[in-house]
């Protein structure tokens, strides 16, 4: 049996003109001397609206081993992400940011364990030092929460940067669901998992796609994706505020019955008013974050939209 395996790397790019020679020039200097190992380049254009395409056109004629899936506009990283692991081809996959924030000499390593037998390998963050403060924190309590509530757990610092079996991949298309929490997805089809330690530098070139307001959407994609805890709660929360009523109604009663009737009580009132009336507008919109998932999935439609693929003779 030859040792021969091929490796497609799945890029999703968005406005990234300034890094894609980057990228595939670090990539060529890292893998020059890994003859066993053919690097295939499977780039998903999603929707961006600089020079993106254009490079990406030029750099492929000097390229064969460049192929361009162009989707029909910004469906998001993680629709990005599915429609290359849907048409990648490889033995094995490594989903990688272009930005080589994910460095490319990692997945040498990751190789190794591959062989070793494992069929998923993570890449792990050593630290957060390249986060912001604010990213930090949050990442750190969104991973808390969710691996409280919802099952599977997902890895801590790990992102979608990893290696993937041609079996593991397949499995992955098994999914249907049309809200892609990518990180989740792939903790749920397990697999044997080893793990690679990295340090995560900063962007080489470019700015970030990801704001706040994004990543606290992404979070609640996560949670309300993997878990319906958020939901059922409410049943737990009514009980305990009945309870206390119950207990405060017992109060009052014992209290007129020794004290006679007290008449003042507008700001107990108000606050109970105002107490219940946002616990039932949260329990509302909870509620309405999951109808609307279910709403949007229960419409069945792609993930994303193919406007071209811009494949090379490479494969005869
Ligand atoms: N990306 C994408 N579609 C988007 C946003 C981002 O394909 O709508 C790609 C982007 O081009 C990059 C990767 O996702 O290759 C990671 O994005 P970025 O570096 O901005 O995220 P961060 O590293 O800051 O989390
Ligand atoms: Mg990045």
């Amino acid at each position: 049996m030859s040792d021969m395996m091929r490796l497609t790397l799945v890029v999703p790019v968005f406005n990234e003109a300034e890094t894609i020679n980057l990228f595939v020039d670090r990539v060529k200097q890292v893998f020059e001397k890994e003859m066993s190992v053919i690097v295939d380049f499977l780039f998903v254009n999603d929707g961006s609206t600089d020079a993106t395409i254009d490079i990406l056109i030029a750099r492929q004629k000097e390229d064969e081993q460049i192929t361009i899936i162009d989707l029909s506009r910004n469906f998001g990283k993680e629709a990005a992400l599915t429609a290359g692991l849907h048409a990648a081809e490889g033995e094995v996959v490594v989903p990688i940011d272009v930005d080589l924030q994910d460095p490319p000499e990692i997945i040498l390593e990751m190789i190794s364990k591959w062989r070793e037998g494992y069929e998923v390998i993570l890449g792990r963050r050593k630290n957060r030092n390249t986060d912001s403060w604010a990213k930090r924190i949050s990442a750190n309590w969104f991973y808390r929460l969710h691996n409280k509530i919802a099952d599977p757990k997902l890895p801590e610092n790990v992102g979608d940067f990893r290696l993937m079996d041609r079996r593991v991949v397949d499995a992955l298309k098994e999914l249907p669901e049309s809200s892609r929490f990518m990180k989740g997805i792939f903790a749920w089809v397990g697999y044997r998992t080893a793990c690679v330690d990295y340090v995560r530098p900063g962007r080489i070139a470019g700015t970030t796609k990801f704001n706040g307001w994004k990543l606290w959407n992404f979070a609640l994609e996560g949670v309300t994706s993997f878990s319906t805890d958020p939901l059922r709660i409410w049943t737990y929360i009514g009980f305990l505020v009945s309870l206390s009523s119950i207990v405060f109604a017992v109060f009052l009663g014992v209290s007129v019955i020794l004290q006679g009737v007290d008449i003042p009580g507008y700001a107990s009132l108000m606050v109970a008013i105002t107490f219940l009336g946002g616990l039932q507008l949260i329990g509302i919109g909870v509620i309405g974050e999951y109808l609307g998932r279910t709403y949007m999935e229960s419409k069945r439609r792609p993930i994303y939209l193919i406007s071209h693929i811009y494949k090379t003779n490479k494969d005869k």
